[in-house]
């Protein structure tokens, strides 16, 4: 495929800035940049120097491109154009004053080639430096606690383009706290698993070997509402990857409630899809478990989530909610979140607890939606 095929197509707008009117090269993965190199007659190897031009030395001019002759420099310019995502905007929130450091929870904006806005949220500790990024421009699972399910589903990202957000994050990340990311989280706006091929190509160029940004795939987490199929798919990829799956109640009418998403793929179904991903991977997966006042914070739903997570290998994760986000709900009170992280712990399960970290700027799995959406 040519960039003028591409163009001709439709599938980039026309705009008057230089450059700007030609289709993005970032927009192609690596079956396709190989596709491109084989058109141009050049050999197989010219689409990996391309790939790590792109990815590696994060090259945003062809002519920088120092391995590849001029005439091929001069034709990929006058065909493509290279247009990472930007930063559009970004808050903070001091959370640990105590600390001789302070740390600071930082949202950012960012803005896609197409002018369309997610938003990935850096949430650094001691030990560790995690990006949260986005998927989807909305999402269309409409989770009734979510601010992103709220703005519907506007369209998949692209790879490159959660490639980009964790570029970014690593490079604020570096700016602010002099050190880069150590985590990854497909957690933020959007259900990765509905993007699937995306996420898998922006793992693969994420914890590439030898490039200069590179992070081990078990240092990545991919957080889902628990969809077996792709469960299964991910599985079998071989990939060393976490997952987390969304809880958030294990009583089946009060999760339907909650996630229209439960009324198809009932707990008996997850229960399978965990069991299976347990067996193939021989690892655990993590619950995802927000505590909501009067919804599913009670001694009866702590009783139902230990029976549920000893179906399988299962850790669970309590996570605050912001209420903010939807006047509807309310975050569990500190009493019911003592009682229980007590009952999983006596029936012998591992739990973290997430600490409100990021509340204040609404940091966390199905609180993100941009102010423009919002
Ligand atoms: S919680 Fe996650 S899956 Fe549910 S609507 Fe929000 S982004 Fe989508």
């Amino acid at each position: 495929m040519s960039g003028n095929e591409m163009k001709e197509n439709g599938q980039t707008a026309e705009k008057e800035e230089t450059h700007e009117h030609l289709p993005n090269i970032r927009r192609l993965n690596r079956e396709e940049l190989a596709g491109l190199m084989a058109a141009l007659g050049e050999p197989a190897f010219r689409a990996s120097q391309l790939h790590r031009w792109l990815y590696s030395h994060q090259a945003f001019d062809f002519e920088t491109m120092s391995t590849f002759g001029r005439k091929l420099r001069q034709r990929l310019a006058s065909e493509w154009s290279i247009r990472p995502a930007s930063l559009a905007d970004s808050e903070s929130e001091t959370v640990d004053e105590g600390s001789t450091t302070p740390l600071s929870t930082a949202k950012f904006t960012i803005r896609l080639e197409d002018g369309e806005l997610v938003e990935s949220v850096l949430i650094p500790s001691e030990e560790r430096m995690t990006a949260c990024i986005s998927s989807q421009v909305g999402c269309p699972l409409r989770c009734d606690f979510c601010a992103t399910g709220h703005m519907g589903f506007r369209r998949n990202l692209a790879a490159s383009e959660m490639t980009d957000q964790a570029f970014l994050l690593d490079s604020e990340a570096m700016k602010l706290h002099g050190r880069g990311l150590t985590n990854i989280v497909f957690m933020g706006m959007g259900e990765p698993l509905l993007n699937l091929d995306n996420v898998f190509e922006s793992i693969a160029t994420l914890s590439e070997a030898d490039y200069r940004f590179s992070i081990s795939e078990r240092k990545i987490t991919i957080s889902t509402v628990g969809l077996p199929a792709e469960m299964e798919r991910i599985a079998r990829s071989g990939l060393k990857t976490k997952l987390a799956i969304s809880l958030h109640s294990a009583d089946q009418g009060v999760r339907e409630r909650m996630m229209p998403v439960a009324i198809d793929i009932t707990l008996d179904k997850l229960t399978a899809a965990i069991s299976s991903y347990n067996s193939i991977t021989g690892q655990p997966v993590t619950l995802v478990y927000m505590l909501l006042e009067g919804v599913n914070d009670s001694p009866e739903e702590a009783r139902k989530l230990v029976r549920f997570a000893k179906r399988g290998l299962c850790k669970i994760n309590l996570i605050d909610y912001n209420s903010i986000v939807n006047l509807k709900f309310k975050p569990g009170c500190s009493s019911s979140k003592t009682m229980f992280i007590q009952r999983l712990l006596d029936a012998g399960l591992l739990v973290t607890v997430r600490k409100s970290q990021g509340a204040a700027i609404n940091a966390a799995c199905g609180q993100l939606a941009t102010r423009q959406a919002r």
